[in-house]
């Protein structure tokens, strides 16, 4: 079989798409039928990054439509504007009104976001039927036809070439965005906001941005609709639409970058195909329809639940691997490796405590951590080591007693704040993207490093930052030992080997404090050894550790120093040898062990 690149793929898809119109003897209903689903494809491109990826919810997109349309629709009516010129306004306007939106909603979670959005999908379609500025529900009419040059867009043969441009280069800007630290960090969120938060990137400013992006996809594909169409009303874009659009997400596969296009595609396709072959067999073909459509798109998704575009992939001719896989060798020298001179504090507990109602998780904790000092937390379960980990990462505020990170107060900022200041944490339960691979899910650990935002991944011009990331992500995997598996996604992994990745993400932070929650936990014993030599050597290098372990053996092995907790207190410290011989600790430790 030839290997393509996916590089050439796309392009002779795109070559065929925008050429299709100089095809003699296509009929023109079937342009019609391509632009509608070039127009929906716009719109359901956008829920791929905002629902699939993101898995933000929206029935609204229709709603941006509406005032992409009218944007464009008033101001060439009422105000003379040529069609062209009213492009960046219908932008503008769908962009500043999803700003406005999601800056109220897009940081609700859970089931308040898609209601939210019903809402605003209701609201606009009747809001614009009541004006008689716009038309109320007879909408406006005779308004002006795009044109190049002299020739006037006016049949769909003609119009298609833009609407496939704008699908096109929205699929592209979305791959990019897709393949880019910003990319990385839309999908480490949507995992685990605390993960992503631990690694400087800021929930709140990710989701309004795809979701303003999404939004004037959806406001383009308006403007292109009004042009297309040159009279609009308020039921183009009412909840109804909304929720047709989401459903072509769905159905094309909301996790791929092409499904919306796939998505769009099948479902006008079908509609059209029901609309002429139903009335053969019916003699109330439209409630048929509705019932058809139901039970094929049910029968879809439960043939392919990840929707079609999966199924699509697999008929194509295998792509050559974009980035040749690396011979597993010895790790390259790291850069900002020692850290010299004695060793420094570099974190103090002061009283530090945290209360859940009653529970006293952590109780007036104190100790402190040096530059090249291993330091363990230990306690039986339950005793506030990871509530401990969560208030020094900033995940968690404590309810009394200070922090310092490096002379700086910490207790009060925010988790980004403090992995800014040097500090690298792991989770107890792996936080990771199970379907990025362990190259991208390293690469996370560095989203600090990197300044390019999402403007720039989408214009590629972040290429040079995006390699020297991937490259400090792979130095970090060969490190911890993942040199063999670092194409492969994450959760093809064991439990053992996704802690590493955990603790190469952290490495990827440079960090002067590693905080470690029991990261040795289900790996088998050379693995165990391995993990101990790389810890030695972070401690050579000056780097603090905080380490929480239940291997009692790797924990006195390593540890230059102990601090007990039971019931959120702190029982015992000292050095390892202290800590084994002390009665207090073997009753609470050893003796809850066993
Ligand atoms: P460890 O990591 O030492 O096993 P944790 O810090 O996870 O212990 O938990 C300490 C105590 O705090 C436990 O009793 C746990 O049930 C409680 N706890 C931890 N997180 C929460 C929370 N978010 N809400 C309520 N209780 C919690
Ligand atoms: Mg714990």
């Amino acid at each position: 079989m030839t290997r393509l690149s996916n590089t050439t793929l796309a392009l002779t898809a795109a070559a065929v798409i925008l050429l299709a119109p100089l095809v003699p003897g296509v009929p023109a209903y079937l342009f019609d039928l391509f632009d509608n689903i070039g127009l929906a494809a716009l719109v359901a491109t956008g829920l791929v990054l905002l629902t699939g990826v993101g898995r933000l919810t929206s029935f609204g997109q229709a709603a941006f439509c509406g005032i992409g349309a009218y944007a464009t629709g008033l101001l060439t009516t009422k105000f003379g504007w040529s069609p062209w010129a009213t492009l960046p306004m219908a932008l503008v306007a769908s962009g500043l009104v999803s700003f406005v939106l999601g800056a109220f909603t897009a940081r609700l979670s859970g089931h308040f976001l898609p209601l939210g959005t019903i809402a605003w999908g209701l609201s606009l379609a009747l809001l614009l039927g009541s004006f008689a500025y716009t038309g109320a529900h007879s909408g406006i009419g005779a308004i002006p036809p795009l044109r190049i040059g002299t020739v006037a867009l006016l049949q769909p043969r003609q119009i298609y070439a833009v609407i496939w441009a704008c699908v096109l280069m929205a699929v592209g800007l979305c791959h990019n965005l897709l393949q880019s630290r910003f990319g990385r960090s839309v999908r480490l969120l949507r995992q685990s906001a605390m993960a992503a938060a631990a690694f400087g990137i800021h929930p709140a400013r990710v989701k309004l941005f795809i979701f303003v992006f999404a939004a004037m996809l959806a406001g383009l594909s308006g403007w292109l609709f009004a042009h297309d169409q040159r009279a609009i009303n308020p039921t183009s874009f009412g909840i109804d639409a909304g929720i047709r659009y989401l459903f072509m997400a769905v159905v094309g596969g909301g996790g791929y970058i092409w499904g919306g296009v796939a998505g769009a595609a099948f479902v006008l396709i079908l509609k059209d195909v029901l609309e002429q072959v139903l009335p053969l067999v019916s003699a109330n073909p439209t409630q048929i329809e509705e019932i058809c459509f139901g039970i094929i798109l049910v029968a879809l998704l439960q043939v392919a639940p990840d929707g079609l575009w999966p199924l699509l992939a697999r008929l194509r001719p295998a792509p050559a691997p974009e980035v040749p896989p690396l011979a597993p060798g010895p790790p390259p020298p790291l850069a900002a490796a020692t850290r010299s001179g004695a060793p420094v504090e570099m974190l103090r507990l002061v009283g530090l405590g945290r209360k859940f109602g009653g529970l006293s998780a952590v109780d007036n904790v104190d100790f402190a951590l040096r530059s090249g000092e291993i330091v363990g937390l230990i306690g039986p379960n339950g005793a506030g080591k990871s509530t401990t980990f969560n208030m020094i990462s900033g995940a968690l505020p404590p309810s009394s007693g200070e922090i310092w990170l490096k002379g700086q107060r910490i207790d009060r900022r925010k988790p980004q704040a403090i992995a800014g200041l040097g500090l690298a944490r792991t989770f107890q339960h792996v936080k990771l993207v199970p379907d990025m691979s362990v190259l991208e899910n390293v690469a996370l650990g560095g989203h600090l490093a990197g300044t390019a935002g999402p403007l720039h991944a989408m214009a590629r011009l972040e290429r040079r930052e995006e390699a020297a990331l991937l490259a400090e992500a792979r130095a970090q995997s060969l490190r911890v030992g993942l040199g063999g598996v670092i194409d492969k996604p994450v959760g093809t992994l064991a439990l053992g080997q996704q802690r590493l990745v955990e603790v190469a993400r952290a490495l990827c932070n440079n960090p002067d404090v590693l905080l470690l929650d029991e990261p040795a936990a289900g790996l088998r014993l050379f693995e165990k050894q391995a993990l101990a030599a790389l810890l030695r050597d972070l401690r050579a290098e000056g780097r603090a550790i905080l380490l929480v372990e239940h291997d009692m053996g790797f924990v006195m092995e390593l540890t230059d120093h102990i601090i007990v907790l039971e019931f959120g207190r702190k029982i015992a410290e000292g050095a390892p040898d202290v800590i084994r011989a002390s009665k207090d600790v073997i009753r609470a430790y050893l003796g809850a062990e066993a």
